[in-house]
């Protein structure tokens, strides 16, 4: 640890992901710290919060000898012209909705890998569903193939949780397992209330 209370990380330690914001302070992305390098070396950084961490990079300065370093923050706002579009949805895609169940079928309860899993339509498409997130379920390959192309009732199943639309906050907290405290706090304050307590605080 440096007398600040940060620490020099060499490259090549995998460096927990930085939480990349737009200029206005909304989540955009997870970034690597080497694309979070990049933007402050370009100067697109607009802001930082949260803790920083201190890059060991591989370069030495000709003149001075010295080793080069770099800041890092944990939360990074990136200037203008980066604004996500306002949309607050992530993309319905398997991943995406695998994180939201947390790797569980909706039907069953057990827990799975994600290429055991598949996406369950509750009404099926074919009998006029849609492929959005408030009609889609976690189901493991066994439940779905037993529901196959009935809705929940005409199966005799139950959904063991409510399908919800995730917000974009949600999506960020869901698909990073190595989030750093500050981050989670930042991303909680973004997630509606109802369901903040499914998010715990990082210790
Ligand atoms: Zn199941």
């Amino acid at each position: 640890m440096l007398a600040d209370g940060s620490s020099v990380l060499h490259v090549g330690y995998t460096h927990p992901l930085v939480l990349g914001l737009d200029v206005t302070g909304r989540p955009l992305a997870w970034l690597s710290w080497a694309e979070a390098a990049v933007l402050y070396c370009r100067e697109k950084v607009a802001w930082t919060a949260g803790e920083s961490s201190t890059l060991l990079m591989g370069g030495t300065n000709r003149l001075s000898g010295q080793r080069s370093y770099l800041e890092l923050s944990s939360i990074i706002a990136l200037r203008t012209g980066t604004a996500r579009p306002h949309r607050d949805t992530p993309t319905l895609c398997n991943a995406n909705l695998f994180a939201r169940d947390r790797y569980h079928c909706l039907y069953c309860g057990k827990r799975f890998s994600g290429s055991s899993l598949s996406r369950d339509h509750i009404i099926p498409t074919s009998r006029g569903g849609h492929d959005v997130w408030s009609n889609a379920a976690t189901s493991c390959k066994r439940c779905n193939g037993f529901k196959m192309n009935r809705t929940p009732e005409e199966a005799a199943m139950s959904l063991l949780a409510v399908p919800f639309v995730p917000s974009f906050s949600e999506h960020l907290i869901l698909s990073n397992k190595r989030i750093l405290a500050d981050q989670m706090e930042f991303l909680r304050s973004h997630v509606p209330a109802h369901r903040r307590g499914a998010y715990a605080l990082v210790s």
